[in-house]
Formats: C-alpha cells, structure tokens, sequence
C-alpha cells in the first residue's frame, strides 16, 4: 500500500489523475489535507463537515471525500522534526489536489514560508483568488457588489524567487561590484539587493491559465496588470508577452483594447469575444476602487498579485471571507488566505469561511460543481441571516454572534 510520512493512504479511496491536462476524479477520491497552524485547527474541523455535508447533500450518497492527513508547519514539526516533511511533498505530488489550513511561518531555520516553499516545489505557478461580495457582509464601499473579479497572481517568480544578498555580506560586495563594474550601474556599497526575475514561460503559462479561465467562465475580460512603465524589461515583458499569446494562442476568442478603439471602431467588444486589455498597477487601485464592474480576470506578476489579492479581499468585507488555490499543471492546492490567528486557536470563534469557500473552489476543479452551489449557498444564506462569527457580528448591527462550529453547522442547515 502506498504511504507518505509512514501513513498509508486510504485503501478505500481512488487517486485523482491528470490526462492531457485535465483532473481526472473518480467517485471517492483521495483527497490530502492539512489541517494548519492555531486556528487551522478549529476552521478545519468545522470545513470538514460542511465538505461532506455538502457532497452527501449534492449527490445523495454517490459521490464521497476519502481525507487523508498530511502534515506540514507546527504539527509537522512536532511529530516529524521537520516543517515540510518530503512524504508532505510527495503526497501532493501523487495526489494532485489538496486542500490546507493556515501554517505558521518558522522564523529562523532555513524556509522563508512554508506556502511559497510549496507553491515552489510543485511549480503551482498560478494563485487564483476569486473576490466577489456576499450579501450581508459589511464593507467600507457603497457599492460592494460592483467588485466580482478572479484573480490570477504569478506565483513563481519575481521579487519572490529569494533571489537577494543581506547588505554588508561578502556576497553582496561581489554582486555590486560585478554591477557596477562590469555593467556600468551606480549602485550604494552599502545596499542590500534582490533580483526579480521574470521569464517568457512563467508569463505565458500564467497568462494562458487565465484567459482559459476566462473562456470556459464566460468571463467579459483579462485585465494584465504590470508597472512596465518602470520596469520595461520585466513587467513591460510580461504584458507584451501576454499580448503576443492573445495574437498566437487566442486569436478567436479574444479582442485587445487597442483593435476595438482602431481604424475609427468605437469601442465595442464584438459578442462572444474577451476582451484584453492591460493597466498599470497603481493605476489599477484606483480602477478597482472608482470603478469596480470594468475588471473582471485579472493577470498579474507576483507581487502586484499580492497587494492586490488583499486590498480587492478589503473592499468585499476582508480576509476572513477570502477563498484562493495554488495551481499548476499537475497539481492544484486549496488554501485558506489568512494566517493562523494563534490568539484565537482552539476556542472555536475564528471564521472558517476562507478555507471553507476554498473547498467550494476544489470541488468546482473536481468537476462537482452541485456540491460548491449547496456550499456557496449555505455561506450566502447564513450571512444574510445575520448569523455570523464575531470578526463580522462587530461590525454588524443586529446580528447574532456563534462561534466556528456552529457557523459551519448553520451553513449546513441553509444548503440549498
Ligand atoms: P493572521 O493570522 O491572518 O491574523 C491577523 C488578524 O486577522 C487576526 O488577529 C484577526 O483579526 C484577523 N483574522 C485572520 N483570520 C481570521 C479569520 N479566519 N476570522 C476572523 N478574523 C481573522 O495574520 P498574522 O497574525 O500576521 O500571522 C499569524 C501567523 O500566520 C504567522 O506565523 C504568519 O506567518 C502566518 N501566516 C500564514 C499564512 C498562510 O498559511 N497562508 C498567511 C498569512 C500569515 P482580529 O484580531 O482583529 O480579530
């Protein structure tokens, strides 16, 4: 039997398979979680059942989750020795789709973050984040419900890649002087420096993913976001690079900006195509505040991804209620978008939406997509009772406060 960590995994349960780039899922897949950090393990109890509620409720019994634990962060560490053990690795590697809970970021030691180091190792290039409002929730916009966008962040590369030398090092003697020897810079000698790369195939296969995405959702447009009037080279690159796949790969489906406004056109996206168009990063904060319903999927590099994953996640009422997913070819994890809340753990009042609304993204990516309505539902309808955990019931008038596991059990009873 094969195991991972010394742990079999499930005999009862099917491996989800990849063919041709599609998941292939049977009936009772095996699906790897880790239950995360602090309140990982409070928003996991509670996402658990409402997962299997949900898919008992969609397909009456057909259809079910075999869980398998791995363990990564603190939990890892504590049974292991070791933060990410490789069997943790391995597992997803095998398994193809994940779901995890939030991990403590060890401070010291030698990985920077558990999340990047397994975004890294598995080359799960896109993070998408789904941002939209759901009714109830309060929010510092007037119109909330104008922002529904999907964002797709460049999760590989840039100023992410850790490519950067500690100031007074030997090492960054030597790379300043190679710059400004050898390549003419004028660099202070008592810099720190980081490289941000940016490659043709990490763009193309980001900006692919989306426009796929946007396609098969019958999304109205790609918005690529870049700061390319500054860094010609690497995000000038990425947004050409992205234009050019419109032109090699999409030619059917999609229109540019610049071909609806040519020859004397007037603008107007002919039906059926996506159109393509590219904005600023500064100048996208503004658009995404002043003009929320213009964006739609957006295809960004990893940092701008990053600012712009929580300040859209701000607008719709704040992390809590933020799902997202790390997706390559092979693979794909879900994960929860806030961090372990540790004053919170084990007293069952955290708000178990983000990994929970997660889970409704994966079972989207499995094909079952009845069973991510009944969650989606459940959530929406909840909410709108003003049944809510007390990060919401705060900022809430009238609303009743119950902690995690009662929240999950009211998602549940609302299912539709
Ligand atoms: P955090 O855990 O996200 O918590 C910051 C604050 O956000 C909480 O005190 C709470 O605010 C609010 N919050 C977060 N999750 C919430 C939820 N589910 N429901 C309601 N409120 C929620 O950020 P942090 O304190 O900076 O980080 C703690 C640890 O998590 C660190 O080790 C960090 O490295 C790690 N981290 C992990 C991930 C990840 O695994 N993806 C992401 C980020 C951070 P109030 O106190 O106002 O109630």
């Amino acid at each position: 039997m094969q195991e991972f960590n010394g742990i079999p995994v499930p005999a009862e349960g099917a491996q989800v398979r990849v063919e041709g780039g599609r998941f292939i899922v049977a009936d009772n897949p095996i699906i790897p979680f880790i239950e995360g950090d602090g309140t990982g393990r409070d928003i996991w109890k509670a996402a658990q059942a409402v997962f299997d509620a949900a898919v008992e409720k969609a397909y009456g019994g057909s259809r079910k989750i075999v869980w398998y634990e791995i363990f990564a962060g603190e939990k890892a560490f504590n049974k292991f020795g070791e933060w990410l053990p490789q069997g943790t690795v391995d597992a997803v590697r095998e398994l193809k789709i994940a779901i995890k809970g939030p991990l403590t970021t060890p401070v010291g030691g030698g990985i920077r973050s558990l999340n990047v180091a397994l975004r890294q190792l598995l080359t799960l290039y896109s993070c998408i984040r789904p941002v939209k409002w759901h009714p109830g929730v309060p929010s510092p916009m007037k119109h909330p419900e104008k922002l529904d966008v999907v964002i797709f962040r460049e999760n590989t590369e840039d100023v992410y890649a850790g490519v950067e030398w500690e100031q007074g090092t030997a090492a960054v003697k030597k790379v300043i002087a190679f710059l400004n020897g050898e390549m003419g810079r004028n660099i202070l000698p008592d810099s720190g420096v980081g490289i941000k790369p940016i490659s043709i195939s990490g763009s193309r296969r980001l900006v692919r993913a989306a426009i796929r995405y946007a396609i098969a959702d019958k999304r109205k447009s790609v918005t690529l976001v870049h700061k390319g009037n500054i860094q010609k080279f690497t995000e000038g690159a990425f947004r050409d690079w992205g234009y050019e796949l419109v032109k090699t790969e999409f030619r059917g489906a999609c229109v540019t900006e610049d071909e609806i406004w040519a020859g004397g056109g007037d603008g107007t996206v002919p039906e059926g195509k996506i159109l393509v168009k590219d904005r600023i990063a500064d100048a996208m904060f503004q658009q995404l505040l002043l003009r929320p319903d213009e964006y739609d999927v957006i295809a960004t590099t990893n940092l701008n991804g990053d600012y712009i994953s929580d300040a859209c996640a701000a607008q719709t009422g704040g992390l809590g209620l933020a799902p997202g997913a790390n997706v390559g070819d092979e693979q794909a994890v879900f994960e929860a978008t806030h961090g372990t809340a540790p004053k919170y753990a084990d007293k069952d009042v955290i708000n178990p939406s983000s990994v929970i609304l997660s889970g409704a993204m994966m079972l989207r990516h499995m094909g079952w997509a009845e069973a991510a309505e009944a969650i989606e539902t459940g959530i929406t309808k909840t909410i709108a009772n003003k049944t809510v955990t007390y990060d919401l019931h705060r900022q809430m008038a009238g609303a009743t406060k119950v902690g995690t596991s009662r929240f999950g059990q009211e998602i549940v009873r609302n299912m539709a």
